[in-house]
């Protein structure tokens, strides 16, 4: 036998394709196999994408663009998963309220006439959300555990009686404003409202406090005209929903963009021009935030000449927040303050009932407070930031 021929015939033997014929079933597990792999490379990524634009994306626009680094998607996804298993890193939380009554137990604050929050009722809320949103949200609340509505809104079984507490406290405070009680109140609770919208919570919040002390203003006190100021570095879209096709209520709102929740561009008017959005950009800090005020919101709130100024009174435009880069001072915070109240001794008989918002640091929140209320109390010195 030639043995060229001998070795030409071992090696036919040793792969069937070459064994004069293909062998249908092997390429058919190997085909097999082959579209197994790649199915499972494209679930692995579209899970991938999912967990960055569902999870991720909604936490890093809580704790800010400027905590994307280099390294994108990993990067996201590990600020994400941090955030997700320690709740202490959890911005919106009890400790907030704690901040504020230290401060405020402070001498220089001893004037103040204090009073608990009452619970409101669902006709307050109903005032400006949806019946059957209402209704949903009372029958999810859990009476043990927690549920979560989004990346950022959940609900545990104190939170009802939370929420309840925050219409009624903005409700009461109107109340007393209006009756001539006191000139101005401030109304510290959480969780805050703006982002709620007629039907829908978000961004911590389930109903709009300040939009519901609105209209009771109209409906209880005959108010005409009412204003709603945001200063919190996040837009109210709820407040701005809820208000968009209403002229007797205007929302003005100063607001970190591009941010969390993605509204408030300078072209959102309102069906009226009731609405006056002056958004900011990261890092720009008191003098352009003192700036979007004289040059575009107060002139529009002294046109529009309100009767009652409504304070949606976010503090999380403060340097120290975690959540957004605008890096206003206390001093920012004490000014505006001071600017609203000239405006409502010129419209409104003084009458300005504040609300809080956001403000995630607690030193910067403590700071923030004790400028605001220190304003609203006619204090003459400017504010003491050592808190
Ligand atoms: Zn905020």
């Amino acid at each position: 036998m030639n043995p060229s021929a001998h070795l030409a015939a071992v090696l036919v033997g040793t792969d069937p394709l070459y064994a004069g014929g293909v062998d249908w079933a092997v390429v058919l597990i190997d085909l097999i196999k082959v579209l197994v792999v790649f199915g499972a490379l494209m679930v692995s990524v579209m899970l991938m994408i999912w967990f960055e634009r569902k999870v991720i994306s909604d936490m890093q626009a809580r704790i800010g663009p400027n905590r994307a680094g280099p390294f994108g998607l990993l990067q996201s996804m590990a600020d994400g998963i941090k955030l997700f298993f320690k709740e202490d890193l959890l911005p919106e939380r009890a400790d907030r309220l704690r901040a504020v009554n230290q401060v405020l137990a402070q001498d220089r604050f001893k004037p103040l006439v204090r009073g608990e929050t009452p619970e409101g009722n669902l006709d307050l809320v109903t005032l400006c959300h949806n019946e059957d949103y209402v209704g949903e949200l009372r029958h999810i609340a859990p009476t043990s555990g927690m549920i979560y509505i989004d990346g950022d809104t959940s609900m545990s079984p104190g939170t009802w009686e939370a929420v309840m507490r925050g219409v009624g406290g903005a409700v009461a405070a109107t109340d007393a404003v209006m009756s001539g009680k006191h000139n101005n109140a401030f109304v510290a609770v959480r969780p805050p409202g703006h982002h709620a919208e007629t039907s829908t919570p978000m961004g911590f919040c389930f109903f709009d406090n300040v939009a519901i002390a609105a209209r009771h203003a109209q409906q209880k006190h005959g108010i005409a005209r009412a204003a709603v100021v945001d200063f919190d570095v996040h837009h109210g879209n709820g407040t701005q929903e809820i208000f968009w096709a209403d002229k007797s209520v205007m929302y003005c709102s100063t607001h970190q963009m591009p941010l969390f929740p993605g509204t408030g561009a300078r072209g959102e008017r309102g069906e009226h021009d009731n609405i006056v959005n002056a958004p900011l950009a990261s890092e720009d800090g008191g003098a352009k935030f003192r700036a979007a005020f004289e040059s575009v919101i107060l002139p529009q709130l002294t046109k529009f000449s309100p009767e009652l100024i409504l304070i949606s009174a976010g503090f999380d435009a403060h340097y120290r927040d975690p959540l957004a880069s605008l890096n206003l001072k206390a001093e920012d915070f004490d000014w505006v303050t001071r600017k609203l109240m000239e405006l409502a001794d010129r419209t409104a008989g003084g009458r300005i009932v504040s609300v809080l918002e956001g403000g995630y640091d607690l030193q910067g929140l403590r700071e923030s407070v004790a400028a605001h209320v220190g304003a609203l109390m006619g204090a003459e010195s400017r504010p003491n930031t050592s808190v």
